[in-house]
């Protein structure tokens, strides 16, 4: 493989950013994702889901901010690695050597680290057998809501990711009820507010604790957790919505600082080994916030000081895009 100015470990928003602003300055780029698609996050978790904080847009569905900022993050071609895990970082002569899952050796000049929350897991129900039924009617997310059409379906969650998922399956014709196990909720009030306007079913203080079927989910055991009662409820479907663990994973071990499962940077967004940077949900710092918004921002940083790294006679600020002549790609 070729050394390239900067490898981006993870494609998701700030990976993406980061992938067109090397590119606006003529560094020669390559994106690491261990999915086989990229756009991180949005892709893998909400694409149906709204965002409404990306400046620009007052609401845009997940998948479609997604195809604008792969359509961006690829304008100046940069070679891509998917479906491989970044697994080793090792020092050379000349930057790094990223070294994949699939034992692929990546040279680098510098790195780029925009890989979110890691490699991350749903949490599961925890319930005996639960493996059994993945892929046949359980679920840990929606990948197309329109699947759901005329089926009977839990969604089992008190957040906004179960509420949004139980208002867009309602939307597209399930027959949907949510259960959660307590009477408060961490989603939006305006979202409980907009799936109660609908009249969707819920069960509170209830846990999902047996699913039962054949080839496919056919019914679900619902326990009180105050009364310990129990109910045999049909179904077609159970989604769970109750949260992801996440893990730095391999990260962790290439001596970058790391605090609260997080890399540590400073305000250029450098982490302790030279060259390499952090950027988006991964990284921290006093005053973090992750945000899309606040991620894209700190990945322009991160690659002009990349650039100057490379190049010393490289201005770290290069102007404005407008004054730039780009082909216009809308
Ligand atoms: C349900 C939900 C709703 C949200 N809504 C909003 C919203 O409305 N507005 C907003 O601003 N934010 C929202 N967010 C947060 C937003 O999605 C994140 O801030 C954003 O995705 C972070 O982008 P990122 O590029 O830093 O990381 P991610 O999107 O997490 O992408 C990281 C990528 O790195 C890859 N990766 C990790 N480790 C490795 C490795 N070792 N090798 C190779 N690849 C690796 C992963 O596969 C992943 O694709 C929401 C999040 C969730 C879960």
């Amino acid at each position: 493989m070729q050394r390239v100015d900067t490898t981006i470990i993870g494609g998701g928003p700030a990976g993406l950013f980061a992938a067109f602003y090397a590119g606006l300055r003529g560094m020669s780029v390559r994106i690491v994702d261990s999915l086989p698609d990229l756009g991180g996050q949005l892709t893998a978790l909400y694409p149906e889901k709204y965002i409404y904080d990306m400046p620009g847009f007052p609401a845009v569905l997940a998948k479609d901010l997604v195809t604008q900022m792969v359509k961006q993050g690829l304008q100046f071609s940069p070679d891509l690695v998917l479906g491989e895990t970044a697994a080793h970082l090792h020092r050379d002569d000349d930057g790094y050597s990223i070294e994949t899952d699939q034992g692929n050796s990546l040279p680098t000049r510098t790195v780029i680290i925009s890989a979110g929350a890691g490699a991350f897991s749903p949490t599961k129900l925890g319930i005996e057998g639960e493996s059994e039924w993945e892929g046949r009617g359980l679920a840990y997310g929606v990948r197309n809501p329109a699947e759901y059409q005329g089926k009977q379906v839990l969604v089992i969650g008190g957040g906004d990711s179960a509420f949004d998922w139980a208002i867009a399956l309602h939307d597209h014709g399930a027959q949907v009820t949510l259960v959660h196990r307590r009477d408060v909720f961490r989603a939006h009030e305006e979202t409980v507010r907009s799936f109660h306007a609908r009249g969707i079913q819920m069960r509170l203080w209830e846990s999902v604790v047996g699913i039962g079927g054949d080839d496919c989910v056919r019914s679900a055991t619902l326990e009180n957790n105050q009364t310990k009662t129990r109910e045999l409820v049909t179904t077609d479907a159970v989604i769970v919505n109750i949260g992801f663990k996440s893990s730095l994973g391999p990260i962790k071990t290439w001596g970058v600082e790391i605090e609260k499962n997080q890399v540590k940077v400073d305000h250029l967004y450098q982490t302790n080994l030279p060259g390499v940077f952090a950027v988006g949900d991964v990284c921290t710092f006093d005053g973090k916030i992750k945000l899309i918004a606040t991620g894209v921002g700190e990945a322009a940083t991160a690659v002009c000081v990349a650039k100057q790294l490379i190049d010393p006679s490289a201005r770290l600020f290069p102007g404005h895009s407008s004054d730039m002549d780009l082909p216009v790609n809308a």
